[in-house]
C-alpha cells in the first residue's frame, strides 16, 4: 500500500517534471525582458497665467464636492499606464549619472529624503542588482518648447522589466532627469514631480498634487499623492 502510494507519487514527480522540462526550452527563450518604458514632463506656463487660474477654480469644486461627500476618502493620483494593475517592491536603489551637477543631487537627494519620510517607499543610494528596482537621477539641455509658451522643465518616468519563467520578477529601472537649460527647473517641486513619475504617479488634475503638469512649486506630498503611492507599494 504505502510502496505503492511511492510509485504514484514518483510517476506524479516524473510526470510534472516532464511537462516543466518540455516548456523550459520555449519559456527560457521568451524570457526576455518586456520592457515598457513612458516618460512624462513637467512644464512651465509663462505667459498664460489666467488659463491656469480657470483651471484652479473649476478643479477647486470638484475636490470641495468630492471631499464632503466621503469621509477621509481620497481620490488617489492617477498612476502612470505601465505600473497599473502592478505591486512593485517598495526598495530602490538610486544614482546619478556621471556629470551630474552638485546642484541637482542637492535638490534630489532632498525629494528623496520627502519620499523616504513617507515610509510607503525606501530609496538607497547604490546601483541595485538587475532584479530590483532603480532610478538614474541625471540632466538634460533642451530649450525646445513643447507647446506655445510653455518649457519643459523636466521628465521621468517607470520603465517596468518583467521577466518570466523560472525566474520570474518585475523590477522598475526608472529615470528622473532635469532640464539645466533652465535655472527654475533645478528645484525641489520639480525634482519631487520627475521622481513621482520615476515611481510610477501619473499627472494630476489637482494643483496640490506635486504632480500637477504645471510648475506650482509643490514640495509637499498631497494625500491623493501619498494614495497614489500606496497602490503601487503596499
Ligand atoms: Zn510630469
Amino acid at each position: 500500500m504505502r510502496f505503492r502510494r511511492l510509485v504514484g507519487l514518483l510517476i506524479l514527480i516524473g510526470g510534472i517534471f516532464f511537462v516543466s522540462s518540455s516548456d523550459f526550452q520555449p519559456m527560457m527563450k521568451q524570457a526576455v525582458s518586456t520592457v515598457d518604458q513612458h516618460l512624462t514632463q513637467i512644464i512651465q506656463n509663462f505667459k498664460t497665467p489666467r488659463l491656469a487660474d480657470k483651471y484652479e477654480t473649476d478643479t477647486k469644486t470638484k475636490e470641495s464636492s468630492q471631499d464632503s461627500s466621503s469621509s477621509g476618502q481620497v481620490k488617489a493620483t492617477p498612476l502612470e499606464s505601465n505600473v497599473q494593475g502592478r505591486t512593485l517592491k517598495r526598495t530602490y536603489y538610486y544614482r546619478f549619472a556621471s556629470g551630474t551637477p552638485d546642484r541637482v543631487k542637492q535638490v534630489f537627494e532632498q525629494a528623496v529624503k520627502a519620499y523616504n519620510k513617507t515610509g510607503i517607499v525606501k530609496l538607497i543610494a547604490g546601483s541595485g542588482s538587475q532584479k530590483q528596482n532603480q532610478i538614474v537621477f541625471s540632466t538634460y539641455n533642451s530649450a525646445t518648447k513643447t507647446q506655445a509658451n510653455v518649457i519643459e522643465l523636466g521628465v521621468g518616468g517607470p520603465e517596468i522589466i518583467q521577466q518570466t519563467g523560472w525566474d520570474a520578477y518585475t523590477a522598475n529601472h526608472a529615470r528622473a532627469k532635469l532640464n539645466i537649460h533652465y535655472a527654475q527647473a533645478v528645484s525641489l517641486s520639480v525634482a519631487m514631480h520627475e521622481l513621482g513619475h520615476a515611481m510610477g504617479l501619473d499627472h494630476s488634475a489637482e494643483r496640490s498634487s506635486v504632480m500637477y503638469p504645471v510648475d506650482q512649486g509643490v514640495t509637499n506630498l498631497s494625500r491623493a499623492d501619498l494614495a497614489g503611492l500606496k497602490k503601487i507599494y503596499q
